[in-house]
């Protein structure tokens, strides 16, 4: 069984304190459509970095950037919509609504609580045990995205009036293009094999990203190699850049769109080498890769899904009880000053 090979580096309950246990997860990500990727409504152009272009090829080139933030709140919603469906949200003390993302009052109590973090409450932090970086497009951002403008419609269908007279452009926007192609390191620290099934359903489930519309942002995310260790592998830049030297002294044209099988056997032979980096002790299988993901597939399964996520909210169990006893013991110490 794949989990159990990734047993040593897995923790086998929640703890509080941090033991070094490191899995990286190498995620592929493929626009499926055009995608923007900036702070809605303030006209920033897209996100990009000059970034030297490899690690031997040292010319400096703009690179798409997915930041972090673009990479977890979805894909932590996701997760939260199948917590709420099972009523596994948990109502806030602080404002006796329940757990909401961004707001100042995370309930403090549910999975997405206990594995992501929050930042706000009383009794200080849970520290985020999913941990992401920027990911970088492989290719220079110039090849990458495209403006479109926008013109009002009329009522008749037309971008022309009954007069004849043409509508005027409401305004350009910058996309990113269907088929571009981001690579991304996940490190998932201390987790249970149940948390690290949530985690990667997440990464697995969300297929929209990006400024939110209906039309907009479809990506797919595919999962290359999981590592199991006691240190982070190297960081998304290097891995665009080790892709990018090895395109180059393959002869492959550096241009948009890029063959997604071609680039996935490519990023697929940068990282079967870094089980000998310092830290990093072992590598899946690509047949245990696909048992891991058919793992992850089954819990989230519809007819899985209820009795995996109760399991796993049931983990914390002892560790809520002890934080509102510990609550209590606050309050009397209170009085008694
Ligand atoms: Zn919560």
């Amino acid at each position: 069984m794949t989990i159990e090979r990734l047993q040593p580096f897995l923790a086998s309950s929640y703890e509080n304190f941090p033991k070094g246990r490191t899995i990286g997860v190498v995620v592929f990500r493929t626009t499926q459509s055009e995608t923007i990727f900036r702070t809605e409504g303030t006209g920033e152009p897209m996100c990009s970095e000059y970034v030297q272009a490899g690690i031997e090829n040292t010319e400096s080139i703009p690179r798409l950037v997915m930041t972090k933030r673009k990479q977890i709140a979805p894909e932590r919603r996701k997760g939260r919509e199948f917590l709420r469906s099972n009523g596994l949200l948990y109502t806030a003390p602080k404002s006796n609504a329940i757990c909401a993302l961004n707001t100042n009052a995370p309930c403090e109590m549910c999975i997405d609580c206990f594995l992501y973090g929050f930042a706000a409450g009383g009794e200080g932090a849970q520290k985020s045990r999913v941990w992401t970086e920027d990911a970088f497009s492989v290719l220079p951002a110039t090849e990458l995205t495209g403006d479109r403008t926008i013109n009002a419609i009329f009522e008749n269908g037309t971008m022309r009036d009954e007069k004849g007279n043409p509508s005027t452009a409401l305004n350009t926007s910058e996309y990113i293009k269907p088929g571009v192609h981001f690579l991304d390191i996940v490190t998932f620290k201390d987790v249970t094999a149940d948390e690290m099934r949530y985690a990667l359903g997440n990464i697995l489930l969300t297929s929209r990203y990006g400024a939110v519309s209906s039309r907009v942002g479809r990506m797919e995310n595919q999962i290359l190699g999981v590592f199991g260790g006691i240190a982070e592998l190297p960081s998304s830049l290097e891995l665009v850049q080790g892709v990018y030297d090895k395109l180059i002294a393959d002869g492959k044209p550096i241009e948009h769109p890029f063959n997604t099988d071609a680039l996935v056997s490519v990023t697929q032979s940068v990282i079967a080498n870094w089980t000998n980096k310092r830290g990093i002790s072992m590598q899946l299988s690509v047949d245990e890769l696909n048992e891991l993901i058919a793992d992850v597939d089954r819990h989230w399964d519809l007819a899985e899904q209820e009795t995996f996520l109760n399991r796993l909210d049931k983990t914390y169990e002892s560790l809520r009880k002890v934080k509102s006893e510990s609550k209590k013991r606050g309050r009397n110490g209170n009085q008694e000053e």
